[in-house]
């Protein structure tokens, strides 16, 4: 397979994705911070088979880390991200350093509103600020057709597809599944920190969320009875949650009575770890 390109200047980045796009060529972005996994992996493959061009980004991005010590320690090797990427036909890889994406003085901050403040934002302030700022940026650089997002990380999926329509930018968000590890699981880039005996407290939160559905198929209606169940099933032995919640998938406002799909979020925290996961609930009709 033909090594991808590795662009670092913005400007080469922006004029090799205007050169395609003046030959035709429909533009794939798959935005990441590298330590790449087969979660990300499975973005790329989406891009691959959906657009003439694909590029990731790789980019770890200081402003959407509301703490200082998970940024430090954040996986950054871009050696061992090429060579994940290597049985893929990525043409390009997007490596900018920090200052080319925030120039001295850089006076932009995106406030995605509420939308930014509930569930994650609660946690994590000014998070989806970082977000919302850098991959406007991102997609200023890289005028694609369609980016790749996961479904994983679901309030930024709905953040990055408010960003796009209030900024008119004309590029097509695609939701990608959530890719697990055999155990239920959902693959992320902070499983290698699951402090030793806690994997049983992460597989919990699948399986509980696997429950809630089972409930919903066996006709509960009332989201509390559901929220309280998964409270339980939760296991966090030298953990916490932090929040566990049942919300529109458009606005992410908590729902009473489920009456169509609605989406069961939870986010625990060990030591200084975060898990996040979600899964869609869908009543039978
Ligand atoms: P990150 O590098 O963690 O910022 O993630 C980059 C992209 O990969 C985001 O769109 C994530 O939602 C997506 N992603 C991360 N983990 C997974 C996973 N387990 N399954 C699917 N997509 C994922």
């Amino acid at each position: 397979m033909p090594e991808p390109e590795v662009i670092t200047n913005v400007c080469a980045m922006r004029e090799v994705v205007q050169a395609k796009r003046a030959l035709g060529k429909t533009i794939g972005v798959v935005p990441t911070m590298g330590a790449l996994h087969a979660g990300h992996l499975s973005l790329v493959e989406k891009s691959i088979e959906k657009c003439d061009v694909t590029v990731v980004t790789i980019f770890v991005n200081p402003t959407q880390f509301n703490e200082k010590g998970d940024f430090d320690r954040y996986p950054q090797d871009l050696n061992k991200d090429l060579s994940t990427l290597a049985p893929l036909r990525v043409d390009y890889v997007f490596a900018p350093t920090t200052d080319s994406i925030y120039p001295p003085e850089d006076c932009l901050t995106i406030d995605v509103g509420r939308l930014g403040r509930i569930l994650e934002g609660r946690f994590r302030p000014g998070h989806f600020a970082g977000v919302a700022t850098v991959l406007l940026k991102l997609f200023h650089i890289i005028p694609a057709d369609t980016a790749f997002f996961g479904e994983k990380d679901y309030q930024q999926l709905k953040v990055t597809e408010r960003l796009v329509r209030d900024s008119h930018l004309p590029i097509r968000i695609e939701a990608c599944p959530t890719i697990r590890e055999e155990d239920g699981l959902a693959m992320s880039s902070r499983n290698r920190f699951l402090p030793e005996g806690a994997r049983e407290n992460a597989q919990s939160i699948y399986l509980g969320l696997q429950h809630a559905q089972c409930m919903v198929d066996s006709g509960e209606t009332e989201t509390e009875k559901i929220i309280q169940k998964l409270r339980q099933q939760i296991q966090t032995s030298g953990g916490s949650i932090e929040y566990v919640a049942i919300v529109d998938p458009e606005t992410l406002e908590p729902v009473q009575t489920i009456r169509q799909a609605v989406v069961a979020l939870v986010a625990i925290r060990i030591d200084s770890l975060r898990l996040i996961d979600n899964l869609l609930l869908q009543p039978k009709m």
